[in-house]
């Protein structure tokens, strides 16, 4: 990559005072990192500027394909105040695979690196300092050439953006209500289940909405053919403890490889627990419920880390899990991760980079 540019706000916005509110995904730092791509040119200037609304053609292919991709990771200020990211090798390369399933081209993964880290470090008076708080990033890429046949462009930006995001969970940890989708799929073998893309989330949203209606926070989906195996939660990666098993959905083309997901098996393996990536049956699940061996439920996904799961509820019936309180498991993992991430922990896993 070329030496970033920087063309720095002369008028900063105003940044949250301690103790405000930080909704998730709605206040914006003063600055986004840009780079542009051109068939036969490659990448290039790349450049730290003013964050402003973009300038698109209304031809431009993504506005009408959905050529897109996007990233989601964070950046957490330590109790010394340096800052630090988890995994961002992960992100680069997961970043890269979907860039080759809709024929983008990648970016390099030392690249998205320096860059999410350039920008950080520019905003690092935004990253909060309160107790679960941290700088979310959104990198992303979108086709911007003027063209009306369905086509790979020849043309792309590659953006990130951030925000200051509260604690997920500001009253603490709580079980959620999930609803299990018999009806809509999200991935099917083949399709673009296992990539972070814009597209994937467009068709999600109708089942997202019959779980609100019926007083669910999210969706369990089911594998796309059968719809008889687990997949995943929302925008998270699934956990299941059966009878002292842990299971999770194996990623084979359907269900997205979460970073957190990968750290939590590996976590777990350290802890001597069994983990079965096995492809487990909603029946597996409802039934151990009935005979009282469903121990714990959890989702896993940057934003929330963790989130415990107290009720599913799948073709009119109706699964309480663990009387509704968190598990022991999901407690443990919520408890290493969020320490390792704020730096209350060790690292001994290596996982953490630091910024600043
Ligand atoms: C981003 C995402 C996840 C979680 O991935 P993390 O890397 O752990 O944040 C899980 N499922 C879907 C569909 C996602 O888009």
């Amino acid at each position: 990559m070329q030496e970033i540019r920087y063309e720095l706000t002369k008028t900063p916005k105003k940044k949250p005072a301690p103790g405000d509110p930080l909704p998730f995904g709605t206040i914006f730092t003063d600055h986004m990192f840009v780079m542009d791509y051109q068939t036969g040119k490659g990448w290039y200037d790349p450049r730290i500027v003013p964050r402003v609304p973009l300038e698109l053609d209304p031809a431009a292919i993504v506005l009408h394909y959905a050529q897109e991709s996007f990233e989601g990771m964070k950046a957490y200020r330590t109790a010394d105040g340096s800052i630090q990211l988890f995994r961002p090798d992960r992100n680069a390369a997961r970043f890269h695979s979907t860039h080759d399933r809709i024929c983008m081209p990648p970016v390099p993964e030392d690249d998205f690196v320096t860059a999410v880290k350039a920008l950080v470090k520019t905003e690092k008076d935004w990253v909060p300092h309160q107790d679960g708080e941290s700088l979310y990033i959104r990198p992303f890429c979108i086709a911007t050439e003027p063209h009306l046949g369905v086509k790979a462009s020849d043309t792309y930006k590659f953006i990130i953006i951030c925000c200051p995001v509260g604690a997920y969970y500001p009253t603490g940890l709580n079980p959620v209500k999930i609803y299990v989708e018999d009806k809509y799929v999200r991935a099917t073998p083949g399709g673009t289940g296992y990539i972070k893309c814009g597209g994937n989330y467009a068709a999600s949203l109708i089942s997202q909405e019959t779980a609100e209606k019926l007083g669910y926070s999210q969706t369990l989906w089911l594998d796309g053919v059968e719809r008889k195996y687990v997949e995943e939660v929302g925008s998270m990666n699934c956990f299941f403890k059966i009878d002292g098993t842990i299971y999770t959905a194996p990623t084979v083309g359907t269900v997205l490889p979460g970073v957190t997901r990968m750290s939590c098996i590996a976590l777990l393996k350290k802890w001597g627990y069994t983990v079965s990536e096995e492809r487990l049956p909603i029946v597996d699940v409802m039934k151990a419920s009935k005979e009282g061996k469903l121990e714990e439920v959890f989702g896993t996904g940057t934003a929330a880390v963790i989130s415990p799961v107290g009720e599913l509820r799948y073709e009119g019936e109706v699964a309480h899990i663990n009387d509704g309180k968190i598990g022991e498991v999901t407690q443990k993992l919520y408890d290493t991760l969020t320490g390792i991430q704020w730096g209350r922990l060790p690292d001994d896993m290596g996982w953490t980079v630091k910024v600043c």
